[in-house]
């Protein structure tokens, strides 16, 4: 099951729960992204968000509602199909106890010593390379990384994956001024061409986007372009 090249995503009046939780966590959220259109996610905390994020990767079903990509119901998509056509970089960044090359593997499982090499200079992270080089120990037992060097990591994934879908989750929370440019950099390289829901706080760069979708309370209450609103 090969990836489509480009992806459209339409979301219908999607209402979703958490398991025992009586309130709803989103509530009749309804959008449209085109293949290649930027959104970015804006609202405060606990607005949902990151809920409607996991429901695209299939963490979650809604209980109502449809979410199709390219058209196709998203419970109709193979896994396999569906973990090619997403790519993800999420709010909290799992580091596997394993090796630096495992923990680049699992999103490129074919890519070579090289390529992967190549891809931690481009994200700047050959400081990991010091040492043992791709055998390097992360997590525990070994190597713990940074909060920053934790959000390149899953950058360099999503760019080895290059699935024509990115969820962006906050990726440059908790980072200094100059991490965040360098960052921001490196992303807007990796969403050229492909269809991305950023979800973000940041107010600054908000004028790249094509749209901006405002939420609050598991509800989007507003949206348009930078301009509009
Ligand atoms: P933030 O900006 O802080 O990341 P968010 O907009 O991403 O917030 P979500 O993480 O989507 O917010 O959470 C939305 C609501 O769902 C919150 O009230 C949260 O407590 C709740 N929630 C999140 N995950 C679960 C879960 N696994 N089980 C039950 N409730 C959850
Ligand atoms: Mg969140």
């Amino acid at each position: 099951a090969a990836a489509p090249a480009q992806i459209a995503l339409a979301l219908r009046e999607v209402c979703f729960s958490y398991p025992g939780q009586a309130q709803r966590a989103l509530e009749a959220v309804s959008f449209q992204a085109a293949p290649g259109e930027h959104i970015a996610i804006l609202g405060r905390t606990g607005c949902g968000k990151s809920t409607l994020l996991q429901l695209l990767t299939r963490a979650w079903d809604p209980q109502r509602g449809e979410i199709l990509l390219n058209e196709r119901p998203l419970g109709t998509l193979g896994e396999a199909t569906l973990r090619r056509s997403i790519g993800v970089v999420p709010q909290r960044v799992h580091l596997f106890s394993a090796t630096l090359r495992d923990n680049l593997l699992l999103a490129a499982p074919d890519a070579d010593d090289e390529a992967l090499a190549a891809m931690l200079r481009r994200v700047g992270l050959e400081k990991l390379l010091d040492g043992s080089g791709l055998n390097g120990w992360l997590g525990e037992g070994g190597r713990q990384l940074s909060g920053g060097e934790l959000r390149r990591l899953a950058i360099a994934r999503a760019l080895l994956h290059d699935a024509p879908l990115l969820l962006l989750d906050e990726p440059t929370e908790g980072l200094d001024a100059a991490t965040e440019s360098q960052i921001l950099e490196l992303l807007a390289e990796v969403m050229r061409g492909k269809t991305v829901l950023m979800v973000t706080h940041r107010l600054r760069g908000l004028a790249r986007f094509d749209r901006i979708i405002v939420m609050d309370n598991g509800q989007i209450i507003e949206q348009g372009n930078h301009a509009d609103l």
